[in-house]
């Protein structure tokens, strides 16, 4: 059997000196793996296809053990990211959260849509990297379930907010009820910072990327929701997002 869809390589893995396995976010069929005959031999038709970020429309071939990809037609290629590191930093490690929460066979489109929309970003901008990577994160999060509760307190459901309380274990806000109880796993976030979250919750990817923001806010509410992902997506550590840091450090 055949098929055809519009993807993206989140991944490739060298299996042998001309061959690569490509991870593809699709969108008909969710996560892909497939084998990229020839992928590393530049004269390889499939060549210019197998790098990380390139999207195009990928025809595969169902294999009993592994899926091939016969062909691909480029749309983009996304060759700037690949060029410059901070590009490729933080691409990276929004790819790593795809493959980490796309599953093969369920399709997430507005994911997907996220996703290419934020390597366009990422090609494009030379600064606010950070803004768009909060913007990336906090809607991922709301596209695979995840999305924090931030209309009313996650522990009771109350309204009561003088002092505004924050819990990655909860999963949102808590309020002054309730902060007695969860003093040890809660944070202070200011109005702000509030508003930015539910602003990017209800906001596409590029008019975010638009948005001036206090950049002290910015670093803050990264710190918060790296941990809220390694926490709710049950993983310790991005490689990517280790790389991300030493590049910024850089
Ligand atoms: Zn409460």
């Amino acid at each position: 059997m055949i098929y055809k869809t519009d993807a993206v390589v989140l991944r490739k893995n060298k299996i042998s000196e001309a061959d690569v396995i490509l991870t593809l976010f699709s969108r008909k069929l969710g996560k892909i793996r497939a084998v990229s005959k020839g992928g590393r031999k530049p004269k390889s038709k499939l060549s210019p296809a197998s790098h990380i970020f390139v999207f195009g429309e990928f025809i595969v071939v169902r294999g009993r053990n592994l899926d091939r990809i016969s062909s691909v037609d480029i749309h983009e290629s996304f060759y700037k990211i690949r060029e410059d590191l901070r590009k490729l930093a933080y691409a990276s490690y929004f790819a790593e959260l795809c493959d980490t929460v796309i599953l093969e066979g369920v399709t997430n489109n507005r994911l997907f849509d996220t996703f290419l929309k934020t390597l366009s970003l990422v090609t494009e901008t030379v600064e606010d990297f950070e803004l768009i990577k909060l913007g990336f994160q906090l809607k991922l999060l709301d596209y695979c379930g995840l999305r924090p509760e931030l209309n009313k307190c996650v522990s009771c459901g109350g309204l009561q907010f003088k002092s505004i309380r924050f819990s990655t274990h909860q999963g949102g806000l808590i309020c002054d009820n309730c902060s007695g109880i969860h003093r040890f796993d809660s944070v202070t976030i200011n109005g702000t910072m509030l508003k930015v979250m539910r602003y990017i919750l209800k906001t596409d990817i590029i008019t975010i990327s638009k948005i001036k923001i206090n950049p002290a806010i910015i670093v803050k509410l990264n710190n918060i929701l790296d941990n809220y992902i390694r926490f709710h997506l049950e993983r310790k550590n991005f490689k990517s997002l280790e790389f991300l840091n030493t590049i910024k450090k850089i």
